[in-house]
């Protein structure tokens, strides 16, 4: 890819993406402020959340984790920046990766002038929310017995509860639970389940729709790949795009196999070619990593990119013959990324090629192999 750096190049250097927080509002374009906000996760250094003020108070893009010290470093940036946290009346959810929704918890329990909307695709979170809520509701007896529990006890059962949830891939295996730990350290004064649920969406939006922030109109564009319900929003005038996880600088994107589309490849080539298409748009505003130029030329080499990938799968078919996703994984990773996503976009990768191509899938037993 062109963005890497040159084999000539002995001191590479690091990615935008994975840099620690600044700590200071930066104001990235006229009105709109940029707070790097903290987390730690593969490849990843901090989530961008912008923020844009109107006359009403502050709207929020992407307000991070749910972890208090995230919601710290939020509250100090924008009191920095002259803001008052407690004049947020919206917040916006690119899509729902709980490094992007989970401060909207913590958002919701402040005593805000009015209470925040929650703005996000009409589709947003949905199957999480809804498996989220099942768990919950099979808890009948055990839940009817935290009434006499401690406050304590109650927040113990819920972090076990909100780590336990378990659920089938497309591609036979199980999804990993998810870390008790992790979720204790962010969990302090809210309830866990909220770190990972989605939360419930106030003003649904769909592909085409304007919605107004920091005093000016933003159209909203579906761009499903990364997740089925991730959104970018642009402004013509200003020549600005808010780009969630769509286009990052640097690096690219995760792609889902775990989705509700049939070719989840397919549908993010064709959004990027739909964003590539926006030629008022001249700045992209990342979730993660520095704002950048030319979204046309970055979307043109995220999609080159994957199609290398696909190119590699064709290779590695030919090497292996009838096998499971996992194994096309285990060739087309580096050992240290193997696990859950990985197998994910392996898999969106091979339904692409098996719905465009000449790769034929076989269901052995409830896991399906992929002969190329
Ligand atoms: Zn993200």
């Amino acid at each position: 890819m062109s963005d890497e750096a040159s084999a000539a190049d002995t001191s590479k250097p690091q990615k935008s993406e994975r840099r620690t927080p600044s700590g200071e509002a930066e104001e990235v374009a006229p009105g709109i402020l940029r707070i790097m906000l903290p987390i730690e996760l593969p490849g990843l250094g901090h989530v961008n959340c912008y923020a844009l003020e109107d006359e009403r108070g502050i709207a929020l893009i992407d307000p991070g984790l749910a972890d208090g010290v995230s919601h710290q470093v939020l509250t100090d940036c924008l009191a920095d920046a002259g803001l008052d946290i407690t004049r947020v009346h919206t917040a916006v959810a690119t899509h729902s990766h709980f490094d992007h929704f989970g401060g909207i918890a913590r958002l919701r329990k402040l005593d805000t002038a009015q209470p925040v909307a929650v703005y996000a695709h009409a589709t947003f979170g949905k199957v999480w929310r809804d498996a989220y809520d099942e768990l919950l509701a099979g808890q009948g007896e055990d839940s009817a017995s935290l009434e006499t529990r401690s406050d304590e006890e109650v927040h113990d059962y819920l972090l076990e509860l909100a780590g336990s949830l378990r659920r089938d891939t497309p591609w036979g295996t199980k999804t990993d639970g998810f870390p008790v730990e992790l979720i204790r350290s962010w969990s302090d004064g809210i309830n866990p389940i909220d770190t990972l649920r989605p939360p419930d969406v106030t003003h649904p939006v769909h592909d085409g729709d304007t919605i107004m922030l920091g005093g000016r109109p933003w159209t909203a564009m579906h761009t499903p790949g990364h997740a089925d319900d991730h959104l970018c929003l642009w402004n013509g005038e200003l020549g600005v795009m808010f780009g969630g996880d769509h286009l990052l600088p640097n690096i690219t994107p995760h792609i889902s196999g775990f989705s509700a589309y049939e070719d989840p490849l397919g549908e993010f080539f064709a959004s990027l070619e739909r964003v590539g298409l926006l030629d008022e748009v001249n700045l992209a505003l990342p979730a993660h990593g520095d704002p950048f130029g030319d979204p046309s030329g970055r979307s043109a080499a995220i999609a080159d990119h994957h199609h290398g990938r696909l190119d590699r799968i064709r290779e590695i078919g030919d090497e292996i013959g009838n096998q499971p996703v996992d194994e096309y994984m285990k060739l087309l990773f580096r050992e240290r990324s193997w696990g859950m996503m990985a197998a994910s976009e392996t898999y969106a990768h091979l339904e692409w090629l098996r719905l465009h191509s000449s790769a034929k899938r076989t269901d052995e037993g409830s896991t399906p192999h992929y002969r190329l």
